[in-house]
Order: structure tokens, then C-alpha cells, then sequence
């Protein structure tokens, strides 16, 4: 074995060799029983591997890993989404930066140069995962436009529409004036911002009064038809059927009673803009007021609107309005700033404009709401954490009907065509008449489907739906659905929807939802903080292996957001580099093969005090992965590779490895290498490279992928017991007596007298130090055999310590010089007091207290203490020398 373990040479190597070999294909199961599968949550065709994508992977292959070796058919369905608006985006900027406008070429090109596009520079996300190990059925892949899935998306469609769950309607819409597409709710960003509360007048038409009402967005009143009250609100109950004149047009716009207003806002009376706001569209379909709409799609004032506003901008009317109300001694209040939020855009961070947008399709989510609010309450999904369940149901429960229309070229068509008489023709293969009057003229729908509404088919149409596939047979209902909690709605609600409704089955038993990962301070990351950390930059310096350990580790319980940083990768790294280190010590001495157990009675203590560790770890990490919890796996694994089996169990057994007894020295080899292989597979699902590298040498199979995954032995724990128990004592001696060492800078080949006072019966230190664990106590801390003989009077140089309530006595007087020790350290505690009254008589002086700035202050406090602590150590050490 190499004396350095290298993963940039390793790691693509193994990359490769896993995915020629075919190791991630799943065959079909006869048992169902057997089948496990996850898809991936399909990143954009556009995208590039960031750290969110890495630590989400990371877990499913985690996951996927594990249950491939515990026999089970696992399948990690990967593949990418075609993202309707970002991939057109990126391909509208390439066409200009040729002089080129997309309506120019038109659609169908466009729509060609997109593929074009696509198959050039789409993707490269599939490499990068691939380099990050993950163990995807790449033979598997899908794409959300492929013919297969193009297919599915109309088959849904279709059948949504057949069943009244899908219509065409003129709603209001959340327009982006900018990217000029509707966009779902959950498409839209509320934040606050500061704006403006503007109240004004409304004449009564009769010239007996007038209303005031009040509003965000004065310029709309350009489109009220009309003014609601609320029923019980005693204020205006006279007023309701009367009417008020529009300032600026004359026209009379009716007081209606409405139950949705607010008395308690503002005057209580608001003022209705149905086509321009959600609430008002409502009320107006209730009441009767008519629709008037005064924006165009770039939200500028249309002819609807009197003529000195027509073509301003939704802001320089907002500004006209305002003056021109101002003039006709129409305004009562301005409130500026006001604070409230607003919509954006997800995208390009516009504000959104509510907006009638012609006809456009919708979901009917109520019919689809129930099956998958049961599914959650009844625990056939689980949400872990399980927060994440009440906030599921709320969301759903509040859920409008899903506008599916966007005006793009890219993505899948809406499989509706129009004849010249409007007639409506829904088909899962494009129609050349008219259903209803057989006219040949068809025209298709111009717009295309919301991107979301492919993707929440994934988990059955990646499987064949709507063929019966063998596939769907045993892959539905997916295992485990891995993801991020800001696609929580967007996605996993609508694919708990689609399968409920769709395949009659939830589309996946748990939801394990991570957080999101920040940098080191807390931050979200973003280009122009400038930390964002580049995973891929991240594999290059340390490996694979290493980013996906870091990750593994901060996944905590509760999945909160993550905070990141390089180091963490850093100290991965030095992991790999452990376990490589452990792995040459142990195959040095192992012959090779599958390692066997010495049998019970051989063990020696530390050797079944190593097993119990092992196995106890062993229990954690399943435990943990039972309940998604990746991180306190990952802390078991590294606490036990780390701190038990190299630290302790390595530097125990390191005397036997080289015994001249052959006997001995094979009973050590074999109890290394029993454990450091089985737990090369423990640890292989999170660093699937370097456990896959050394296993290698083991020469026991072709490949740890496809190991089994190692059993938890009850019977070591028993066999271990009584050594874990006296184990802490143990090592809270050696550690002891180490720092003593450390502390007089004693030289380790000096060999230390050690005694015990004689006190309790009960004596488990002792008992350990003298019986099991004696030879390997007395070289790890460097003393000869504790001895029985009873100390007498203090001799210089008899250190006392006590460790579990027993006395020992360590004599490092042969080892140190105690008369020149003694003068060292009085010489030291002479200067650090004389520090110690430097600072105390700053401290002291009223004027320094009054004049230093306020950290000059603090920092003088904490040298005292320092130094106080100091002298503290070196008196204790002074009478320890005695
Ligand atoms: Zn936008
Ligand atoms: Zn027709």
C-alpha cells in the first residue's frame, strides 16, 4: 500500500470502474419486498453542482449505499428536469449576444436550438454527481421532456381534464411583468417592503357625502368598478346599494356588502379592482362588479385607463394618480414609508403584478387536496423531522387552484386545440378535427405546462407510467424522497397529489427534508458575498470522500440549515487519511482473505473491549440511519475509527502485532482486521472511495459495492461488558499520566514508578492496571507495573492523582531533575506574579479605569486572570514536587 493515500487518483478511477462494471443497476424484484427506491429530486437541465445538491445526494446515496448491501434491489432513479424559464433564459442571452430575438426566429426553431443547446451544454451536473460517487442507475437516466415522459404529462393531463380537474379559465394570475409569464403562488416571494398607505375620496353620485378608502397601490383605482363594506359594519349599512363617481372618468361605481372586507383596516370601506387584485376578483365574482383591466403585460397603463395616464409605467402612475387626486382636493392621508409585503418574483425579483391574462388553464386542487392530506395524517408518509408534517398540512389546506399556464416556448405544449369556434379539444395525441364540430382548422394552445407539473409525475412516469411496467409494479411506492425544504410545496406536496390521484398510491413512504447550507457565519451563500463554496472546487482539493463525510456530519438531527466551511472538508480529508494509515498498520501483518475470529477464550481484554466498541457502533449508525439522523452515524463512525479503534485499540494491540509468539501475533492481526473490514463497510455508504480502495486488499470479493452490509453482533457486547465498564477509569489514567509527562517534559523512553494508595475494596483502576488491561496500561502511560508497596512520607517528586475515587502515586523524581525543576518553575511564578501586581495596580487606578477605552479595560481583567491561573498551575505543581 502507498504510504499516501492520493484521491485524486483514486477516487475517478473508482468512478468509472463502478459505472462500467454496472455495479448501480437494479434489476426488477420478484419480491416487492425487496424493492428499494429513491429518484432524485431532477436538477435543472442548466444547472451546475452546487453544495445544496451535494449534501441532498450525499444523504439518498447514504441511503441507496446501505441497502444495496443489505440485498435489497436498490434503485436511485436519476435524471434532470428541463426547466421551462431558466433554460430559456440561457438560450434567449445566447441568441442576442448573436443579434438574434427568439420571436424573430420563431417558435419552432427556437424550441430546435434549445434541444441543440441542451445536448451541447446540458448535463453537466450528471458528471459532476458521478464524480461525487453517487450510485444512480445511470442506464436509468431521465429527462422531464423525453418521449417517455412527454407521454405521461399528457396522459395526466388529459385525465385531470376528463375528470373536471383540470379547466380553462379567466383568473387572475401572479404576472412578472419582466420574464412576462404567470407564475404559481408558490412562485411568488413575499417580502416586505417599504411603500406607501394612501387614503382618498370617493364623491357619493348624489353629492350627499363621499367614502375614503385606502391603498398600496393608488394607481389601480384607475380599474375599481366598485366599493365593499362589510355587512355588519353599522358605518355603512345606509350606503350599501348607492354609488360614487369615479374622479376621473364619472364613472359610478357601486357600494356593495361583502363579507371578505375588513371593518378593522384603514376607513373599513375598499375600494374593489377585480382585475388587479386576488381578494377583489372574489369579492366582484360574488357581487357582480365588473372586470377592468388597465395594465398590459409590462404593466404599463392601457386604453382602458383615461388618456393622460394611458402607457405610463405601473410606478410613474402611481406618482400621476396621486397628483392628479392631490389637485382635486381628493387626498386625505399619506403614509410614507409603510411597511408590507409584497410579491416578487422568484426569478428576476420583480414585483408581481395580479393580472388578468386571458384564459388560461388551472388545477382544481380541491378535488386533489383530501387523498393527500390523509396520507400525511395517517402516517402512511412520514415527514422527518416531523415538524415538517404540520407545516405540509397547513400548506395544502390553504392551497388555491394551480395556474399550469406559462407563456414560454420551451416545455411541454398544453394538449388543448381550438377551432375557429372556440370549441375546446383535449387529446393525448395531437387531434386533426374538432371534437365537437369537426372543423379541421385546429389551432394548439400556445402555451406551455408550469415546469412543476412534469416533475411531480417523477417518481411514476421515470418508472413507465402509464404503462403497467414491471418497473412501476415494484418501484411505486418509492422508498424515501430526499430534499430540501424549499421545494417542500412546489414539489413534494404536488407529487403526493399526482400519485393519490394518478396511481391510487402514495408516491413515497418518508420525506426526509434537509436544511439548507449556509457558510461558517450563518449566511445564506450568494454570488456577491462571495462564499459561495464550489463543491467541485471542494473534490479537487480533498476529495469526494471528504465533501461528502463534512456533510454527512453537519446533516444534525432536526435537519436545521447547515453552516459550512472548508475546514470541515479539511478535517474529512485527515479522516481518509486515517483510516489509510490504520488500514496499511493492520494489512501489514494480515495475511489477506476474510478475516476470522480467534475464538472467545483467545480474546484478550483489550481485543473484546475493542469488539463491544465496534459493535456498539455499529448499533448507533444503523439506529441512526433508521430514523434518517446522518449525523449522529457519521459522529459514531468517526468517534469510533478515530478515537477507539486507532487511537486506543491500534496503540494496544501494536506490541502483539510484533510478538514473537505467532499465535499471539495472528490473534491480533485477526482481530484488527476482522473489525477494520467490517467497519470499511459501515463506512463505505458516506465514503464510498477510500473504503472501497483498501477493501481491495483484502482480496475478499470483486467489490465492497456490493458487500453485505455488516450485522450487529449482540453477543459482543456481552462478550465486552465487563472491560467497557473499566474501560473510562483506564483511560482517564493513561491520559493522566501522559499529561504529567507532557507537563515536565519527560523524556518518553523514562520509565515512571506507579503505586496505589490502598483504600476501598472496591478498586476497579487497580483491578483493570494489574489484570486485563495491565501490559498495555503500563506502555501506553510509560510505568512500570503499579507496584503494592504502601508509599511512605511524600518522597520529591511523588505526583498524587486520583482517578474513579483511587489514590495513585506516580514518582517522576528519578526522571526529572527536581531541585533544577523546582528553580525553574519558582523563577517562572516569581515573573508571573510580578505581572500579576502590574496589571492588579492598573486595575486599581481610578484613572485608568476612567480613561481606557472600554476594551483596554477588559483585556487588562483578563490578563489577570491569566496570570493568576497561571500561578495558580505552578504552586499546584511546586507542592506536587513536594
Ligand atoms: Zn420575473
Ligand atoms: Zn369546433
Amino acid at each position: 500500500m502507498p504510504t499516501r493515500y492520493d484521491a485524486s487518483s483514486v477516487e475517478p478511477r473508482w468512478a468509472d470502474e463502478w459505472v462500467r462494471r454496472g455495479l448501480f443497476h437494479a434489476e426488477v424484484p420478484d419480491d416487492p419486498d425487496l424493492a428499494y427506491c429513491i429518484v432524485i429530486p431532477p436538477p435543472n437541465v442548466t444547472g451546475r453542482l452546487h453544495v445544496g445538491h451535494a449534501l441532498g445526494r450525499t444523504l439518498e446515496d447514504v441511503l441507496i449505499r446501505r441497502a444495496r448491501m443489505e440485498g435489497l434491489r436498490a434503485l436511485w432513479v436519476p435524471g434532470m428536469d428541463h426547466a421551462g424559464i431558466a433554460t430559456q433564459v440561457v438560450v434567449e442571452r445566447e441568441l442576442r449576444r448573436e443579434g438574434i430575438d427568439r420571436r424573430e426566429l420563431g417558435r419552432d426553431a427556437f424550441v430546435e436550438r434549445v434541444w441543440e443547446w441542451k445536448e451541447r451544454y446540458g448535463g453537466e451536473i450528471i458528471g459532476q454527481l458521478q464524480r461525487m460517487g453517487c450510485s444512480c442507475d445511470w442506464d436509468r437516466q431521465r429527462f422531464t421532456m423525453d418521449d417517455g415522459l412527454a407521454h405521461a404529462v399528457r396522459v395526466a393531463f388529459v385525465r385531470w381534464y376528463e375528470q373536471g380537474l383540470i379547466y380553462r379559465g379567466e383568473r387572475l394570475v401572479n404576472w412578472c411583468p419582466t420574464d412576462q409569464t404567470g407564475l404559481s403562488d408558490s412562485e411568488v416571494e413575499h417580502e416586505e417592503v417599504d411603500g406607501e398607505l394612501v387614503t382618498f375620496r370617493y364623491p357619493l353620485s348624489d353629492g350627499s357625502g363621499h367614502v375614503d378608502v385606502a391603498t398600496t397601490r393608488v394607481e389601480t383605482m384607475l380599474g375599481d368598478t366598485g366599493i365593499a363594506v362589510h355587512p355588519d359594519d353599522d358605518r355603512y349599512s345606509s350606503l350599501v346599494g348607492e354609488t360614487v363617481r369615479h374622479p376621473f372618468d364619472d364613472r359610478e361605481l357601486p357600494i356593495v356588502a361583502d363579507a371578505a372586507v375588513d371593518a378593522s383596516f384603514a376607513t373599513g370601506a375598499v375600494k374593489v379592482t377585480p382585475a388587479h387584485d386576488p381578494t377583489d376578483f372574489e369579492i366582484a365574482q360574488r357581487t357582480g362588479l365588473p372586470l377592468l383591466n388597465i395594465l398590459d403585460a409590462e404593466a404599463r397603463i392601457n386604453a382602458n385607463a383615461p388618456e393622460e395616464f394611458y402607457g405610463l409605467g405601473r410606478y410613474d402612475a402611481r406618482q400621476a394618480v396621486r397628483e392628479e387626486l392631490e389637485k382635486l382636493g381628493l387626498m386625505v392621508r399619506e403614509e410614507r414609508p409603510y411597511r408590507h409585503a409584497v410579491g416578487h418574483c422568484y426569478r428576476c425579483h420583480s414585483e408581481i403584478e395580479p393580472w388578468m391574462s386571458g384564459l388560461q388553464w388551472f388545477v382544481a386542487v380541491d378535488g386533489l387536496k383530501g387523498p393527500a392530506l390523509e396520507a400525511a395524517r395517517d402516517g402512511r408518509i412520514t415527514f422527518s423531522p416531523a415538524r415538517w408534517q404540520r407545516a405540509y398540512v397547513s400548506w395544502l389546506e390553504g392551497l388555491r387552484d394551480w395556474n399550469i399556464s406559462r407563456q414560454l416556448w420551451w416545455g411541454h405544449r398544453i394538449p388543448a386545440w381550438y377551432c375557429p369556434d372556440g370549441h375546446v379539444t383535449v387529446a393525448v395525441e395531437d387531434p386533426s378535427v374538432c371534437e365537437e364540430c369537426g372543423a379541421t382548422e385546429l389551432e394548439q394552445d400556445p402555451d406551455v405546462l408550469d415546469t412543476w407539473f412534469s416533475s411531480q409525475l417523477w417518481p411514476f412516469s421515470t418508472l413507465g407510467w402509464p404503462e403497467d411496467t414491471p418497473e412501476l409494479r415494484a418501484f411505486y411506492p418509492n422508498r424515501v424522497l430526499v430534499t430540501g425544504y424549499e421545494i417542500l410545496y412546489l414539489w413534494v406536496a404536488r407529487m403526493i397529489m399526482s400519485g393519490m390521484s394518478l396511481i391510487g398510491d402514495i408516491p413515497f413512504r418518508d420525506v426526509v427534508i434537509h436544511g439548507i447550507v449556509r457558510d461558517a457565519r450563518g449566511r445564506k451563500m450568494s454570488k456577491s458575498l462571495g462564499n459561495v463554496i464550489d463543491p467541485i472546487e471542494m473534490i479537487d482539493r480533498y476529495g469526494a470522500d471528504a465533501l461528502r463525510f463534512s456533510l454527512a456530519r453537519l446533516a444534525t438531527e432536526g435537519q436545521q440549515d447547515i453552516s459550512f466551511a472548508e475546514d470541515a472538508v479539511e478535517g474529512a480529508r485527515n479522516f481518509s487519511n486515517k483510516i489509510w494509515n490504520a488500514a496499511r498498520l493492520v494489512l501489514q501483518v494480515f495475511e489477506g482473505g476474510t478475516p476470522e475470529l480467534p475464538a472467545d477464550d483467545r480474546l484478550k481484554a483489550p481485543q473484546r473491549w475493542l469488539l463491544a466498541r465496534h459493535q456498539r457502533c455499529v448499533r448507533e449508525v444503523n439506529e441512526a440511519l433508521d430514523r434518517f439522523e446522518f449525523a449522529p452515524a457519521a459522529q459514531a463512525l468517526y468517534r469510533f475509527f478515530w478515537s477507539e479503534f486507532c487511537d486506543w485499540g491500534l496503540e494496544m494491540e501494536k506490541e502483539r502485532l510484533r510478538s514473537d509468539d505467532e499465535a499471539e501475533r495472528r490473534d491480533a492481526a485477526d482481530v484488527l482486521a476482522w473489525i477494520l473490514e467490517r467497519t470499511l463497510r459501515l463506512l463505505h455508504p458516506v465514503m464510498p472511495f477510500v473504503t472501497e480502495e483498501i477493501w481491495q486488499r483484502f482480496g475478499i470479493d470483486d467489490t465492497i459495492v456490493t458487500a453485505p452490509w455488516p450485522r450487529s453482533i449482540e453477543e459482543h457486547e456481552r462478550l465486552g461488558a465487563e472491560t467497557e465498564a473499566s474501560w473510562p477509569v483506564v483511560e482517564e489514567y493513561v491520559t493522566t499520566i501522559r499529561r504529567i509527562r507532557s507537563q515536565y517534559a519527560i523524556a518518553p523512553t523514562a520509565t515512571l514508578g506507579v503505586r496505589f494508595v490502598d483504600g476501598a475494596s472496591d478498586r476497579p483502576l487497580h483491578d483493570a492496571v494489574t489484570g486485563g488491561f495491565a501490559s498495555e496500561a503500563a506502555r501506553l502511560a510509560g510505568t512500570s507495573a503499579p507496584s503494592s508497596e504502601q508509599p511512605g512520607p511524600g518522597a520529591p517528586g511523588d505526583i498524587r492523582f486520583v482517578v474513579g475515587g483511587e489514590t495513585v502515586v506516580l514518582s517522576i523524581g528519578g526522571a526529572i531533575d527536581v531541585e533544577r525543576e523546582r528553580e525553574r518553575l519558582t523563577s517562572r511564578l516569581r515573573a508571573v506574579e510580578a505581572d500579576l501586581d502590574r496589571s492588579r495596580g492598573k486595575l486599581a487606578n481610578q484613572g485608568f479605569r476612567e480613561k481606557a477605552p472600554e476594551d483596554v479595560v477588559l483585556a487588562e481583567k483578563h490578563k489577570v486572570d491569566r496570570f493568576e491561573h497561571e500561578a495558580a498551575s505552578i504552586r499546584e505543581q511546586l507542592a506536587e514536587l513536594g
